[in-house]
């Protein structure tokens, strides 16, 4: 699970780069970046569930190097072998971790370790090891929702996927970063995240600028997501990457954490066809889809394609919002998802 998580990649991000200039240096120095000042700290996170799951155990992803402090520099006690199972001990800024292997103590790089949050259940009510538990969100009931991160190319396909999403009763989730959404309103004058939400559709946060969260402090991981970006009690954490620095981080701002369960990896197989077979053929009911809106499952005829091969499987996708009665013509979303979307 974990690895599937880190499968969504930065590089989905040229289109927008290639356009948006200001952008481009914000979107590569992800981890030395200082997030804008937190501009709009006291919007309000009423009914906010936090989930308190602190990863206990951490795998070898290579032949590591176990030693007495955090850093090279410090003597080898040991190497562990790929896929060593370690206890978590401590966390330093710089990435690497104090952790418990049999009857040794010592430190090793964090960048080859997977870990593996506790069990634990969240306020929502999901038991699972693991991070199954928020991969569907608040989304309890059996249809299926198609979620976008990152970016659009144009405002052009922004618009035509709001409009066919309205016209067919769809409802998406959209995670536009803080950074597409800043460069939209300076290029077009428009917020798409307003728009989004005027025709019914969910909009969540995912960061200022797509940061891998992890090596941050909880408090810059944070401001990450309370600086220029979405508000709303739902976020993405960039690449599903989440360890307990990260979980502090959204429990600090009082939002939950979705993430997903069916990755369709449309920004590496770059082709529609494929990208709208694995969205049909890989999800069940309740599924959360993850896809990106610079890609090509981010277009009417792809969402059209999806929601036909679905149907065929005897799957509905989530409806666009009608209030929580769920009744009557489409309405704008709140900017604050009901603990029980109304799909
Ligand atoms: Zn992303």
């Amino acid at each position: 699970m974990g690895r599937t998580m880190l499968s969504e990649r930065l590089l989905s991000f040229r289109p927008v780069a290639a356009v948006a200039r200001g952008t481009v240096l914000l979107l590569l120095a992800t981890q030395a970046v200082a997030a804008p000042a937190a501009a709009a700290a006291t919007e309000p996170n009423a009914s906010v569930a936090v989930v308190a799951a602190a990863p206990a155990t951490g795998i070898t992803t290579a032949n590591l190097k176990l030693r007495t402090g955090a850093g090279t520099t410090y003597r080898a006690i040991t190497t562990l072998p790929k896929g060593t199972r370690v206890k978590l001990v401590a966390k330093k800024a710089n990435g690497w971790r104090k952790v418990a292997v049999g009857t040794s103590t010592g430190w090793v790089s964090g960048s080859y370790l997977t870990l593996s949050p506790k069990a634990t259940t969240n306020a929502l009510g999901y038991v699972s090891r693991g991070l199954t538990f928020r991969d569907k969100g608040p989304n309890k009931s059996s249809r299926v929702v198609l979620t976008f991160d990152d970016c659009p190319k144009t405002l052009a396909a922004f618009d035509a996927v709001l409009k066919y999403a309205h016209a067919n009763n769809i409802g998406l989730v959209i995670a536009p970063t803080g950074a597409c959404i800043s460069s939209f309103r300076s290029r077009h004058g428009v917020n798409i995240a307003a728009r989004a939400r005027a025709k019914g559709q969910w909009v969540i946060n995912h960061s200022v600028d797509h940061p891998d969260l992890r090596p941050l402090s909880c408090a810059a991981a944070a401001a990450q997501l309370k600086g220029t970006g979405v508000r709303s009690n739902y976020g993405r954490p960039p690449y599903g990457a989440i360890d307990g620095s990260v979980e502090c981080a959204y429990a600090a701002v009082g939002m939950n954490i979705w993430t997903w369960n069916v990755d369709t990896e449309d920004w590496r197989v770059k082709s529609r066809a494929l990208t709208v077979s694995r969205a049909v053929n890989r999800a069940s009911a309740g599924s959360t889809v993850l896809m990106h809106m610079q890609w090509h499952g981010f277009s009417p005829e792809a969402i059209g394609q999806i929601k036909a091969g679905l149907g065929q499987r005897g799957l509905k996708l989530c409806r666009a919002y009608r209030g929580t009665d769920n009744a009557g013509a489409i309405i704008p979303s709140p900017r604050y998802l009901p603990s029980s979307l109304p799909c």
